[in-house]
Formats: structure tokens, sequence, C-alpha cells
């Protein structure tokens, strides 16, 4: 008898679409524990590899739902497995949960009791949205067929210098291999959209991002005898003007792309010739083939200007960079009737992408990925600032439409059954 109940119930058809009422209930009832969750990591922000009571908070809640967890991951990141009860995909949903070195200006009974760091761009709201996903769909875990694994990532802004970290690092950890992950959902607050709206994209949402610095070689003498040296600071800002040429004569102008020389160094007093000069800079594509193509110019004109002045100029990448986040045509596109449910086809719309960056690409660059932009902007409330700002914050009503737009996403994905593309190759 009980093994017949139990072939029946494996047999049922799986359900086609996520049981809407009853998520939009559950993330209702939980709003205020929602809002709470997110003002206590607002309070307490901590730096990227250093989100030791973040991480410790979600792996408690993580346990606490009964889901299979790994903490610490990347240092401090945790994941959390849930199976359902049937067998299906693998589908990934990303978090990130550090903040920034910025001091909080907003006066908020929430505000930063961290002095110098706070959570200015959303990864305490990214957090909260995808633990109250978590704790949902735990709940509809009888009728899931598939695996979720919840990314909870350290320092998507960058490790600190001399570190690893963030999405590589959790995936050279293997945040991906074991279930093997197929698809990837992950998402951000945008103060540019109003609170209710939400943005997708096929192909590229965010830039690339390469750091790189250019030294340039002089030699000291008298600043009244330049002849007698070699002077790097007017070659360093010819430099400077003949890499802009790049950007508008060098390449398509079809193609976006933003070449930013941020800092200049060089020298130490009005009358003596600076014996090198070096320059930081950041360089945004959206488009592999343009980045590389970026790369070969910068090392051409820095090189060849420095020649033809006497002297020796190099370039370097300080680290590998961060390639374009894409979303992936299928899987998007599968993805978005999700979208409109739960925010209204009026209220889900085709954003342009934009020429910040995001590690999240790591893990768009190995599986069929949809990176969704949530709307926070309240204009009558005076929330309009932008992120990594000090008034930035948040309408928190993204919380319960974010965890009902997570939670319909992942629903819906495994009741398709299948991974709507082949993962890609291991770059
Ligand atoms: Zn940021
Ligand atoms: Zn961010």
């Amino acid at each position: 008898m009980l093994v017949a109940f139990a072939v029946l119930a494996l047999a049922a058809p799986a359900p086609r679409n996520a049981p809407e009422a009853e998520i939009r209930a559950a993330a209702l009832a939980m709003t205020p524990a929602l809002v709470a969750t997110r003002r206590d990591i607002h309070q307490n922000p901590e730096l990227g590899n250093r989100e030791v009571r973040t991480g410790g908070l979600v792996a408690d809640r993580l346990k606490a739902l009964g889901l299979e967890v790994r903490h610490p991951v990347a240092k401090t990141g945790v994941v959390g497995i849930l199976r359902g009860r049937r067998p299906g995909p693998v589908v990934a949903v990303r978090a990130d949960m550090d903040a920034l070195p910025i001091q909080e200006r907003n006066d908020v009974p929430y505000k930063s009791r961290n002095a110098g760091v706070k959570h200015a761009c959303g990864h305490d709201a990214h957090t909260a949205i995808v633990l109250g996903a978590a704790e949902v769909l735990a709940a509809l875990k009888d009728r899931l067929a598939g695996t979720v694994v919840f990314i909870f990532q350290p320092a998507e802004e960058g490790p600190p210098e001399g570190e690893e970290g963030g999405a590589l690092l959790m995936l050279k950890e293997g945040v991906f291999d074991d279930p093997r992950v197929q698809a990837i959902y992950g998402l951000h607050m945008d103060p540019t959209l109003p609170v209710g709206d939400v943005g997708w994209s096929i192909g590229p949402i965010f830039a690339s991002a390469d750091t790189f610095a250019i030294d340039v070689v002089g030699r000291k003498t008298h600043g009244a005898y330049p002849h007698t040296g070699v002077d790097p600071i007017p070659i360093a800002a010819e430099i400077v003007q003949a890499l802009q040429l790049i950007v508008s004569r060098q390449i398509d102008a079809q193609n976006p792309k933003v070449l930013t020389i941020g800092s200049i160094q060089g020298g130490n007093r009005h009358n003596i010739i600076a014996d090198a000069v070096t320059m930081r800079g950041t360089m945004r594509t959206l488009d592999a083939r343009v980045r590389q193509e970026l790369k070969d110019r910068i090392a051409r004109v820095v090189a060849g200007v420095a020649e033809a002045h006497g002297t020796t100029a190099s370039l370097r990448f300080v680290d590998a960079g961060v390639p374009p986040t894409r979303n992936e045509a299928a899987f998007t596109r599968a993805s978005v009737p999700s979208l409109q449910r739960v925010y209204g086809p009026e209220h889900t719309r085709e954003v342009a992408p934009q020429m910040g960056a995001e590690d999240f690409a790591e893990f768009a660059e190995r599986v069929p990925a949809l990176y969704v932009k949530m709307g926070v902007k309240n204009e009558e409330r005076g929330i309009t600032a932008m992120i990594h700002t000090e008034d930035f914050d948040i309408d928190e009503a993204v919380l319960p439409l974010g965890v009902r737009a997570v939670a319909t996403l992942v629903f819906d994905h495994l009741a398709r059954g299948a991974v709507t593309a082949a993962p890609k190759p291991q770059p």
C-alpha cells in the first residue's frame, strides 16, 4: 500500500507553474521578518572577505530551514542546497554579501553601526531576499522537481589587495560541482528603476572591467634643464590623450567601451623633473573581442608614445579582470514570463546594459544565466540615490517582491524539467 502510494506520488505530473497565490501569501507573511533581516545586515555591514557575521547568520538560517549547508566557502561564503522531492535540473541563485568602505549619511533607525562601512550596493537586500526565497522554496520542497543551490558570495566588490575572493574563488572551491549547477539566477537592486519594476536583457547586462597600471620611465634632473633628463610627465599626458583616440577613432562606434585614467602620480617638487609616472585606470566593454582588442591597442599606444620620446613605458593589468555579464537568450526568454507574472507585464522591462561590472559574470560564463535588476526607487519618499553613495537606500517594498520573483523563477525553471541550453564548456 505504502509502495503503491509512493509510486503514484512519483508518477504525478509536475506542476507547470509556481503556485503563485501561495508564494505571494508566504512572501507577504514574512515581510516584517525580511525587513528585520535586511536591517540587521544593513546595521552590521562587513567588507569583502570579512563577512564573518553575515555569513554566520546566513548559515544558521539555512540550517534552520533544513538545507544542506557548506560554510565557510571562499573565506566567508555559504552554500545551501535544497533537494526537491523529485529529481530534475540543478539551478543556482546567487546573492552577494559584502559592503563598501563608505560612510552612511542617511539618518535612519537602521543606520550602519560600523563607522566608514555601509551597504551602499544593496547586498544586504540581496542576502535577505535570497534567504526569504530559500524559506519559501523549502516549504514547497515536496513539489519541487530538481535541486536549488543557494550561493551567498563574499567580496563581489573585489577582495582586499593580495587576497583571492569573490565568484572565481567560489568556483575554484567547487560551488558548481556537486551537485553540478546547470543554470543560475542573479539579482541586483536598481535605483534607476521604480520599486515594483524589474529589468532584464538578452546578451550583455553589465560590462567587463579591467584595472590597469601604466608606468612611464623618466630620468630625474633639475626642472630648468629638462634636456639633461627625461621628463615622464608630458609623455604621460600624451599617453592619456592618445588612449582616448583608441576609444573614439580606432574601435567601431557600435561597440560600447569606456577607458578611464583615474589616477596619475609622479614627481615630488615643482623644480625637479620626475623620474617616473604611474597611472591607473579602468576599461569597460560589452564584448569579449572588443575587450581583447582594447587591451592590445592600449599596450601598443603606451609603448609607441614612450618610444617616440626616447623612453619606455609598460602596461600591466593588475588582476584577471571580470568578463561582461551575459544573459543567455533561451534561458532568459523562458524565464521572463515568471517575472511578468510577479511584477505584471507592464512592469517587466527590457533594459539596456550598463558599463558597471559584476563578478556574477564568472558564473554566467559557465552556465546559462539570467541577472535581473529590481527597482528600488521611490521619488515620493526621496529614495533616489545611486548605488555606491553615502545616501543610497532602497524602498523595502522590493523585499517581498524579490522573494516572490526568485521563488517563482526557480520553481518555474524546475517545473520546465530541463535546462534550456547545454552548459557551456569551462573557459
Ligand atoms: Zn557595488
Ligand atoms: Zn552590487
